[in-house]
This record gives structure tokens, C-alpha cells and sequence, in this order.
């Protein structure tokens, strides 16, 4: 038997060995789209502030006054952490998805895993794409429930799957998908899931970590991937969404009924069992939702995306098929991701490096990400950084 220490040598060295050993990058600020990295300024195209809420002046001065209100939550939510801010930014969450209700996490970890097993457990069975989130991922598997998996959006395999999930019980069935793939900037064919959940007689869970604030329908423009493929709360019941992204803050919430949030006011234990929010953040996100809903930043992040799909695509980038903020470049090797990265970093423009396990073995890539405050200069430079890195990495284009 080894000892404890042997054993986190073997298991760190076997990580480095195989390139894939993961380091923080240390910021000393991130005034969107700028990171401070080592006393030096980067463009960064890693972060997913996607509409640059994160260092909006607005939302920096609510944060702040909410900070007035106690630095921390000071209980959990049920107990003495819940403050008339929460309910604010729950009632505000619930406008702009239009949903009845929506319930504070603490993280979107928490919410997948918190909300999947308040619903499903031994005898029921969750379905989903092999390309979920791990949060997704978990909390399926700790929810004892029988775990089936379907290709990445495949919608055969996923019939076969709710169809096998049928014949074998009459109880329930949960299908969880991301709505915008994190790792892809795909999005999930939710409308025919939809169609599919209605046949089977299965509960659709959406994960809007990169949809909302991104994507949407006409009545509900931020609300995410399943407003933007027509769904309500009737075809869509269950939304996970994140404030840690497009809203730029930190925490998550899951929206629907007020009956579903009644539920997991009472049996999530991911929100029972934990910190509420700090009212600071509560008070930063509650603006920058106001902020989403008043100001063109969903339609600026648009153009850029837009922009930047237009000039790769001359370049003869090899991009995925992606109308999201997430912009990958899949290069395969991990080692030329790692190189072209460095490289990148030496010209002044941040991108992450993304390798398994985070993505399937053999399909490392660069994750790049846009944002409403990037310039079309700032986008021409990376692409151009990008070229020359590529070029010197020998990596055909
Ligand atoms: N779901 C998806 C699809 C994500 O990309 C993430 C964040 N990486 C999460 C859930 C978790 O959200 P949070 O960072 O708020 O825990």
C-alpha cells in the first residue's frame, strides 16, 4: 500500500507526463475585455463575462451599496439568509426568463446537482447527452437514479434511450441537457427533445449556463436556448441558469412553477444545507439583469460573434457550428493547444487551453469566447495572432 504522499506524486507526475496538468492563471484585475496577468495587460477571449457585465460601472456601485446590507448572508436561506434583495432578484429572474418563479443556488454546480436529485432517485432514470456538464453529470450519478446516455444531440439515440427508460418503468424519466455545449458553443436540439419528452412522458431540464443572456425568443430575449427554440415552461419546466456568466456576478438559479419552486424549496438539499448568497451579490446581479433587459448588449455580443465567424471563416479557420459566444478551435493535440496558447499569451490575448478531461481525449482545442465589449480591432488582432501561431505550430489551415 502506498502512502498518501506517494500516491499524489504518482497521480500529479502521471498528469504533467501527459500534458494535461492544470495551472491557474493569476489576474490581478479583469476590467472586461482586459485581464492584468503578471503586471501585463491581455485581451482576454477566455472569459465567458460575455456581456461585459462583470466590471459594468452600474453593477460594480449596486454590489457595492448591497454590501451595506451585511457582507455575507450570515444563515442559509431557510433559516435567517434570506434577504428582501433575494426575493427581488427571484422575481427578476422569473421576468426575464418568464417563468412563475425562480430559486437562488449558490453556484450552477449546485443547482444540477441540488435540483436533479430533489427530483429523481432509485427506480426513476436520467437521460443524458454524453457532452453534459459535469455538474449535469453528477448530479445524475449521485441521484441513484438509472444513468442512460445519447450521443452528443443525437435525437435517435435519444428515443431509443427514453424509449428503453419506458418499457422498463412507468415512473419518472429526467432529461437533462445543456442548452449551449460550454466546450462546443453548440446548442441542443431542444425543440424535438421537446417533442420527445411529450411522447415518452419524461421532464426536460435545460442548463442555460451559456444561453441565457446570450439567446432568445421575442418576448423573452435573454432568457436562453429554450425561449430561442420556442419553448415555454409547459415544454421547457426546468431551467438551470447561471450568474456567473453573462450576468458577469456569481451563484445560479432554477426557474419554473411555483409549484417546482415550492419543491425545491423543500428538497434540494444543495439549497438547504448551504450559505445564502451574499446580499452584495444578490444586489449586483439584480442590476445587471436590469441592465440586460434595458441596454443592446445581447445584440452588440451578436454583431462581434457574428463578426468574428465572418473574418475566421476567411481565414479558413476551422470553426464548429456554433451561433454562441463560445467560439472553439479544435486543434486535437494537447501539446499544440498548450503551445498555440503560450504563443497567443506572448501577443497579448488570453485564450484557454482545453484538454481532457474536460474534452473527450484527442479533441484539444482553444476555447475561445467573445464578449459585447471586445472591438472588432481588438478581434482582428487575435485572429491575426492566431494565424501567425497556427502557422508556427505547423498546424495546417
Ligand atoms: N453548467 C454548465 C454548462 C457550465 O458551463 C457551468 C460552468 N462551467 C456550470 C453548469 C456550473 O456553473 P457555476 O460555474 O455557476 O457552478
Amino acid at each position: 500500500m502506498s502512502s498518501l504522499q506517494e500516491f499524489l506524486n504518482t497521480r500529479l507526475a502521471d498528469r504533467r507526463a501527459q500534458q494535461l496538468y492544470r495551472q491557474h492563471k493569476i489576474l490581478a484585475a479583469a476590467p472586461g475585455p482586459l485581464a492584468v496577468v503578471d503586471g501585463r495587460e491581455l485581451i482576454t477571449f477566455s472569459s465567458n463575462d460575455y456581456l461585459g457585465l462583470a466590471s459594468h460601472p452600474e453593477v460594480i456601485a449596486a454590489q457595492q451599496r448591497g454590501a451595506l446590507l451585511g457582507a455575507g448572508a450570515t444563515a442559509s436561506h431557510l433559516v435567517n439568509g434570506h434577504f428582501d434583495i433575494h426575493q427581488q432578484l427571484q422575481h427578476k429572474i422569473a421576468e426575464v426568463t418568464g417563468r412563475e418563479a425562480a430559486l437562488l443556488f449558490g453556484s450552477g454546480y449546485m443547482a444540477n446537482v441540488g435540483a436533479i436529485n430533489a427530483l429523481v432517485g432509485r427506480g426513476d432514470f436520467v437521460v443524458q447527452d454524453k457532452l453534459n456538464h459535469a455538474s449535469l453529470i453528477d448530479g445524475g450519478r449521485i441521484s441513484g437514479a438509472q444513468y442512460l446516455r445519447f450521443a452528443h444531440n443525437d435525437l435517435h439515440g435519444l428515443e431509443r434511450q427514453l424509449r428503453r427508460a419506458r418499457e422498463k418503468s412507468d415512473g419518472k424519466i429526467l432529461l437533462a441537457v445543456d442548452g449551449v455545449y460550454s466546450m462546443d458553443g453548440d446548442t441542443a436540439h431542444l425543440a424535438e427533445m421537446a417533442a420527445l419528452c411529450d411522447r415518452f412522458d419524461a421532464w426536460l431540464m435545460v442548463d442555460e449556463a451559456h444561453g441565457f443572456g446570450v439567446m432568445g425568443s421575442d418576448a423573452f430575449p435573454c432568457a436562453g436556448s429554450a425561449a430561442a427554440a420556442g419553448l415555454d415552461q409547459q415544454s421547457a419546466p426546468i431551467v438551470m441558469g447561471t450568474l456567473g456568466k453573462a450576468a458577469g456576478n456569481g451563484g445560479a438559479f432554477i426557474a419554473g412553477s411555483q409549484a417546482l419552486i415550492d419543491y425545491l424549496t423543500q428538497f434540494a438539499r444543495t439549497y438547504i444545507y448551504t450559505t445564502g448568497m451574499p446580499p452584495a451579490v444578490a444586489a449586483g446581479c439584480l442590476r445587471a439583469l436590469e441592465l440586460m433587459q434595458q441596454e443592446p448588449l445581447r445584440e452588440t455580443l451578436q454583431q462581434r460573434i457574428a463578426y468574428f465567424r465572418q473574418r475566421a471563416t476567411a481565414l479558413a479557420l476551422p470553426l464548429e457550428n456554433s451561433t454562441s459566444a463560445i467560439q472553439p478551435l479544435v486543434l486535437g493535440c494537447e501539446k499544440t493547444v498548450l503551445g498555440v496558447a503560450e504563443q497567443l499569451q506572448q501577443a497579448g490575448y488570453l485564450v484557454g487551453a482545453i484538454r481532457p478531461p474536460t474534452v473527450p481525449a484527442g479533441t484539444a482545442r482553444l476555447r475561445i469566447t467573445l464578449s459585447a465589449t471586445h472591438s472588432q480591432a481588438q478581434i482582428d488582432g487575435l485572429l491575426q495572432a492566431l494565424v501567425a501561431a497556427l502557422k508556427s505550430s505547423e498546424v495546417a489551415v
